[in-house]
């Protein structure tokens, strides 16, 4: 059967509606959080933390504006998590400038009015962005670990690592919400439909029929899952993913399928004849 094929334009206004509304959410987001005091803006975590909410609010997206192209996304994701990040730190740089700026203002006002020696002399402003940079990884220097005691040398590598390593989960947590199998046909992600717990018998006869590769038996007292999710079409065949847990083993992923009718009919076949599918 031939999928039918998406237009170059569906394809580019996708791409276009999804960038803007990630710019526009992603500039809003940003903004609010360069304004969160200070002490709360935790070395490393706090960057992580923003980069996980910037990406599910890209792959939310992403949802809703049918941008199931992978390989775009996540490059662009990362890209986008980044910037927003960086700006996020600019405009954090802005505000303690700014309110360091007033303080010394108010400082010569308050020397100007009472004519007091002690405030005759005002310090030059130290306010450039190395200065703010020195004073957020300052922290470290009182590290009792001497690698974080050196590192503190570094703030504008620990900064990069930061906005990075923020870039990186957000990237992930995008890629996460639209990983998913999306139908060109129906233009909807597949969603979950059921799922079926098989004990060993009768799922490595499931194993069997799903997949041509031979697989290890599945040992009394283990277990087979599957989970069915498909898109709206009517006449959709599901994907089945199938994990397996035994004693003693972690439960892992064994194949994930999209079985054609007659395997299809032939599974159902088989779990109508076991008691235990649910
Ligand atoms: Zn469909």
């Amino acid at each position: 059967m031939d999928k039918p094929r998406e237009s170059a334009t569906t394809i580019a206004g996708r791409l276009t509606t999804w960038l803007m509304l990630c710019v526009v959410a992603l500039s809003v987001l940003m903004v609010a959080a360069a304004y969160v005091p200070a002490r709360l803006k935790l070395l490393g975590l706090y960057s992580i933390v923003l980069g996980l909410a910037a990406g599910w609010v890209i792959g939310q997206i992403a949802r809703q504006c049918r941008m199931h192209y992978r390989r775009v996304l996540f490059p662009a994701a990362l890209l986008m998590t980044i910037i927003a990040l960086s700006g996020q730190i600019g405009e954090s740089y802005r505000v303690w400038r700014n309110s360091k700026r007033d303080r010394l203002a108010e400082q010569s006002q308050a020397a100007l009015i009472f004519d007091n020696p002690a405030f005759g002399e005002t310090p030059p402003p130290t306010d450039t962005f190395n200065d703010y940079l020195t004073l957020r990884f300052s922290p470290l220097t009182e590290s009792s670990w001497s690698l974080l005691q050196s590192a503190a040398n570094w703030p504008r590598l620990l900064l990069g690592l930061e906005v990075l390593l923020g870039g990186l989960a957000g990237a992930f947590v995008a890629a996460r919400l639209v990983s998913a199998p999306f139908c060109v046909t129906c233009e909807s992600w597949h969603e979950p439909q059921r799922s079926v717990v098989l004990g060993s018998t009768a799922g490595n006869r499931c194993l069997q029929l799903l997949t041509n590769k031979e697989q290890p038996a599945i040992p009394e007292g283990g277990r087979l899952h599957l989970e069915y999710t498909s898109c709206r079409c009517s006449s959709a065949i599901p994907v089945i993913r199938c994990t397996r847990e035994q004693p003693g083993q972690a439960t892992s992923v064994v194949v994930t399928v999209q079985p054609n009718r007659e395997t299809l009919a032939q599974l159902t076949t088989l779990l109508d004849g076991n008691d235990n599918a649910q």
